[in-house]
């Protein structure tokens, strides 16, 4: 936990704005007075006499106040992230090293290929693992998210059963799937098939009985799924969905739980997606930039994208030739730089490394599972694999909900897990650890978490009104996010320099 005491308002700490600073006349540089007295150099028209409420400043003080707004900025290099499904895991700096080599960061991305021999090679041996890793024969790295690499599945998916006579309607998604799937579905042109998941948050294959028919192109199934529950019941589903001609799609986002220790092509599935800057180590969040390479089995591999990267004669070479591929999903070799990183990450941890990343992952996630368990409501009994899911359900009882105790969690210095998804547990918090988590820090989350609970038994105002220690307070964060306020007003209780540097905006504009 941060130093923070926690019930404490600190709001008064919150940073001065820059234009509160300065004083007339102050500057970070001073012209030689020559050069002063030739202001004719710069063009009359971009020449200010005044620029209302300018603040001016010296260099330090612009230095201090951007690096205290730095302060501001959570990351996963300053604290916890337990934000379920999104895998919020330390990035080895090894990685980034890797990505800034001048081989590859100044490469032209239209450079013909004799001159990117390494950078092909580097993306021909990253599909190998990445193949290994997930049990398929072939991988393509264009698709520059898990949403597009769901897209280039399904349009592979497409391509296939339309050469055997039927693309087909339908695709079915379970109702604990990620948002993305009925979306790239839908996307694709397909209509989206809904089923309900059982008591213990899993498919069974006798729902899947129930809707699948010669209309249906796929299944799409997450496994482990957005409960973080292990999907047991898979090969009877594959086996439900390949009978009726249908095809087995593996959303793969979270590959957290099973690298190097089980595979999805073992399982029935014929195209699955990877995010590599979830599992595969880039820092990511605020959206982007990302990878969602697609994996298939060999009887899909001629609806590949173009170019494909082929071997031949010691050489590597881009190949567009195959007429029946799904064409270019994403402009040269996707976003080239996070799939260095994967490959610096995979190369690093080795198969021994990685099936260690995921065990330390599912025994994280369970140690604040079973630390939570009785404070927290868990959503589902089972042992889960690299996250599991609380509710609200005991703290309802004294009006607190989901939103409330995450944002006293910022009191506390954490940020929140994933709330209100997935959409099937009502308040869900999914809290995902990640495996480059200690032990100490574990604790001290699971530590804040169970006096927030107390907190909600001793002083539920504290809790709802929560949180008491950051800049801003609650906002509504639709319009927050649709319409951010980037102008400072002057609110009841500010200083009287602010009211006065406000009146003079004002009076200017
Ligand atoms: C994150 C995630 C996605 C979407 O991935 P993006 O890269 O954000 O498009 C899809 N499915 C699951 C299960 C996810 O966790």
């Amino acid at each position: 936990m941060s130093g923070r005491s926690p019930g404490i308002n600190l709001r008064r700490s919150t940073p001065p704005l820059i234009f509160e600073g300065g004083s007339p006349g102050r500057s970070g540089f001073f012209w030689p007075e020559e050069e002063a007295k030739s202001q004719e150099k710069i063009p009359r028209n971009l020449l200010r006499d005044d620029i209302p409420g300018f603040p001016e400043l010296g260099e330090l003080e612009v230095l201090r106040h951007f690096t205290r707004l730095s302060h501001l900025n959570y990351s996963i290099e300053s604290q916890f992230y337990p934000l379920g499904s999104c895998t919020m895991k330390y990035n080895p700096k090894v990685n980034e090293v890797v990505a800034r080599f001048s081989g590859f960061s100044l490469l032209h991305p239209l450079a013909p290929p004799e001159l990117i021999q390494g950078a092909l090679e580097l993306l021909y041996e990253l599909e190998g693992v990445l193949a290994e890793i997930g049990g398929m024969d072939h991988v393509t790295l264009q698709p520059a998210a898990g949403a597009q690499g769901e897209l280039t599945g399904l349009m592979i998916i497409r391509a296939c059963l339309k050469e055997r006579g039927n693309p087909r309607r339908k695709i079915i998604v379970p109702d604990t799937a990620h948002g993305t799937n009925p979306a790239s579905s839908t996307l694709c042109g397909y209509e989206v098939v809904q089923i309900a998941s059982n008591s213990r948050g899993m498919v069974e294959a006798a729902k899947v009985e129930e809707v699948m028919d010669e209309g249906v192109a796929a299944l799409m199934l997450t496994n482990p799924n957005t409960l973080g529950i292990f999907e047991k019941n898979i090969q009877a589903v594959a086996e439900v969905v390949h009978n009726k001609g249908g095809l087995l799609y593996l959303d793969g986002a979270n590959l957290n739980a099973l690298m190097g220790i089980a595979k999805p092509g073992d399982m029935g599935v014929d195209v699955l997606h990877i995010n590599l800057h979830k599992t595969f180590s880039t820092p990511h969040g605020g959206g982007g930039p990302g990878a969602g390479p697609v994996g298939i089995k060999s009887f899909l591999q001629d609806y590949l994208p173009v170019p494909r990267i082929l071997k031949g004669d010691g050489s590597f070479e881009l190949q567009e030739d195959f007429p029946k591929s799904v064409g270019r999903v994403r402009s040269f070799f996707g976003n080239f730089g996070i799939l260095v990183r994967a490959y610096a990450y995979i190369i690093s941890l080795g198969s021994d490394g990685l099936e260690e990343a995921s065990r330390m992952a599912l025994l994280n996630a369970n140690y604040l599972r079973k630390k939570l368990e009785g404070t927290y409501h868990l959503a589902y009994p089972e042992p889960c694999m690299h996250e599991s899911v609380f509710t609200d359900r005991l703290q309802q009882k004294q009006g607190v909900t989901t939103l409330d105790i995450a944002k006293r969690l910022l009191d506390y210095g954490f940020h929140p897990p994933t709330i209100y998804f997935p959409l099937v547990v009502s308040g869900a918090l999914m809290i995902e650890p990640t495996e480059t988590e200690s032990r100490e820090t574990l604790d001290a989350f699971a530590n804040a978490m169970i006096a927030i609970a107390r907190e909600v038994k001793e002083n539920p105002d504290l809790v709802r009104s929560a949180p008491h220690t950051t800049p801003v307070g609650r906002l509504d964060e639709a319009r927050a996010a649709r319409k951010p306020v980037l102008r400072w007003e002057p609110q009841a209780g500010d200083s009287d320099q602010r009211s006065a540097f406000s009146s003079k905006l004002k009076a200017k504009s």
